[in-house]
């Protein structure tokens, strides 16, 4: 039997690394969906289209193809993988993905993703939007100080040097606007399971995760082994 895990949350609160390793734990695929609306922001950008709702933005939308790749995304068959997790792109994705005609275009998109199997998904609706059926339900979060320590060391990692109190007054800029926004709001599911991981290590929240995935999925395997 195939099914989704819903995993949302603000910026930094470790969703990424957490999800890709639970779907390679579960054997089943991963989807970013931040990736996509960092891809959607990186081009309209870069094409001068600003974050309203006008007719040029519709159609520089319905002229952009994205494809999720294990790992990557490609923008109409261009690799993009690295180009959307600047800073910049940081800083303008959130204009762009509370706009309604931007997430109207994404939908068919991420719940498509189904076709293929079971899914791992992070986003901030995920579970409520996206697949709200979903039977596994999660929102992760940390406090700003948390994410932002581990955004600082994401950066440095990729050599990017970014002073502590300029990412950490961006994530609250980002978590703002995606908490406040009309359509789609960053909130916790009523029936997702809320982890703060401020205190936790990457490993400890993964083993927490997947018990309780385990706990939902593996009295139906049994059922459907009698
Ligand atoms: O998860 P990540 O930080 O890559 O997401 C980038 C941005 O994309 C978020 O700040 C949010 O504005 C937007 N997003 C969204 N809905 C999702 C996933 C991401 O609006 N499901």
């Amino acid at each position: 039997m195939s099914f989704v895990v819903a995993i949302d949350g603000p910026a930094g609160a470790g969703k990424s690394s957490v999800a890709k390793r639970l779907a390679h734990r579960l054997s089943v695929r991963y989807l970013d969906t931040g990736a996509i609306y960092r891809a959607i922001a990186f081009d309209l950008d870069r094409k001068g289209i600003p974050p309203d709702d006008t007719a040029d933005l519709r159609g520089a939308l319905r002229g952009i193809s994205i494809e999720l790749r294990e790992g990557g995304v490609l923008l109409n068959g261009e690799d993009v993988s690295a180009a959307i997790r600047t800073p910049h792109v940081d800083g303008i994705v959130s204009a762009y993905s509370a706009l309604g005609c931007v997430r109207e275009a994404l939908l068919d998109l991420q719940r498509g993703q189904r076709q293929y199997g079971s899914l791992v998904v992070e986003g901030r609706d995920v579970g409520s939007v996206v697949f709200p059926d979903a039977p596994l339900k999660f929102f992760m979060t940390a406090s700003p100080e948390a994410r932002a320590r581990r955004r600082c060391l994401e950066l440095q990692r990729r050599g990017e040097l970014v002073p502590f109190e300029d990412v950490l007054s961006q994530i609250r800029v980002r978590d703002r606007f995606d908490s406040t926004r009309a359509i789609a709001p960053l909130t916790r599911p009523e029936d997702a399971v809320l982890v703060d991981t401020s205190e936790m290590t990457e490993d400890e929240v993964l083993e927490y995760l997947e018990r309780r995935v385990r706990d939902v999925l593996e009295p139906e395997g049994r059922e459907e082994a009698q």
